[in-house]
């Protein structure tokens, strides 16, 4: 991809990159409010949501263009740039005649393509930084495809933001992190950036501290944090949003550990694991063939491949066993998954040779 670095003027380049603001620009009170507060805790980018995606008809859809010039206000009273949220043709032009600094693509909006691209030829000879969330699926191919119309159309300060991804079963996250998809992100495209959206995966406020430093520890470029002045009455996302003090807090207690520091000790290490990664691929061969070897008692005694009780059976003692070596519940669930997945498509194999 043909990127530039992100460079926002007059915000110093270090990590993390930290754009906060409310989920929706909801007054102008509200906004001048959150945004003197965040300034003065020294946020250099202020973000406000002026059209929202709701997944419901009847919530708070936002202001729409009546809330434009509320962050030019921000801008001429604070110094700080601004950012939004664009999901059409008629949104992005809106968004420049207000000297909107930066805009992003919302997960929603990512995950069509007609939209990204009608952006992204709105934005063709527009100089300015876009960042796309992923969309609300977890499918890479689809996220770089839209980072790709966006840098297609000439757009080369470009960055990813991680929000999580939906799924039907919400437990702890509002939307599930699975980190793996932005780590493999980061491995097919180095040089973009990465910011954290810590609001938007957990959806509710005591996981965003924990969240934020986890992305610092994976080496995320930046955070992107809903930040309001009265959270418990805002418009939209109330229970993920802090005040702008406390997300001072939340950034001072952040351990930043620069990248790569390979002392001894822990290129040692790393053997250890090579290792240990052998091994299991070895013993996971051997279950392979010894399931093999079921199929095949399966096939001359005409038993069905899938033997319900058994696989249940299974799949809760081991995560019980796991659990007890201080292993998480939902990694052991989708390693056992994963593991009987693949037994099963073997015995098939055998089944229907
Ligand atoms: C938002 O940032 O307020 C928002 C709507 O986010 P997402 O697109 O991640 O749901
Ligand atoms: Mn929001």
């Amino acid at each position: 991809m043909d990127l530039e670095k992100l460079q926002l003027t007059g915000v110093e380049e270090k990590r993390p990159l930290v754009i906060a603001g409310p989920c929706s620009a909801e007054t102008e009170d509200q906004v001048m409010e959150t945004a003197k507060e965040l300034s003065k805790n020294g946020v250099k980018v202020f973000r406000a949501g002026i059209w929202k995606p709701r997944t419901k008809p009847g919530g708070f859809e936002g202001n729409g263009v009546v809330a434009l010039p509320w962050m030019q206000q921000v801008k001429k009273e604070t110094g700080m740039l601004t950012a939004t949220e664009v999901a059409t043709a008629k949104h992005v032009e809106e968004a420049l005649k207000y000297d909107i600094d930066l805009l992003w693509i919302g997960a929603r909006t990512t995950a069509d393509p007609f939209a990204v691209q009608e952006i992204a030829d709105t934005l063709k000879g527009v100089d300015i930084p876009v960042l796309i969330k992923n969309p609300v699926n977890p499918d890479l191919e689809l996220w770089i495809g839209a980072l790709q119309r966006l840098n297609f159309a000439g757009i080369k300060r470009l960055g990813a933001i991680h929000r999580g991804f939906s799924s039907y079963d919400k437990k702890l996250y509002r939307n599930l992190p699975q980190w793996h998809i932005p780590i493999e992100l980061h491995r097919r495209i180095p040089e973009l950036p990465i910011i954290c959206d810590p609001s938007h995966i957990a959806g509710r406020r005591d996981l965003i501290a924990t969240l934020c430093q986890q992305a610092m520890d994976l080496q995320f470029d930046g955070l992107i944090i809903e930040s309001h002045s009265d959270p418990d009455h805002a418009w939209s996302d109330a229970s993920q949003q802090v005040t702008p003090d406390v997300l001072s807090l939340i950034l001072n207690n952040l351990v930043i550990r620069e990248t790569s520091q390979t002392t001894e000790n822990l290129s040692e290490l790393r053997k250890q694991i090579d290792e240990i990664d052998i091994n299991l691929t070895e013993i996971l061969a051997k279950r392979m063939r010894i399931s093999k070897e079921i199929g095949i008692y399966k096939k001359e005694h005409d038993m069905p491949i899938l033997q319900t009780s058994r696989y249940d059976e299974i799949i809760h003692k081991r995560v019980q066993e796991g659990m007890a070596m201080e292993m998480g519940e939902e990694f052991l669930k989708s390693i056992f998954e994963a593991i009987h997945s693949e037994s099963v498509r073997q015995q098939m194999m055998i089944i229907n040779k």
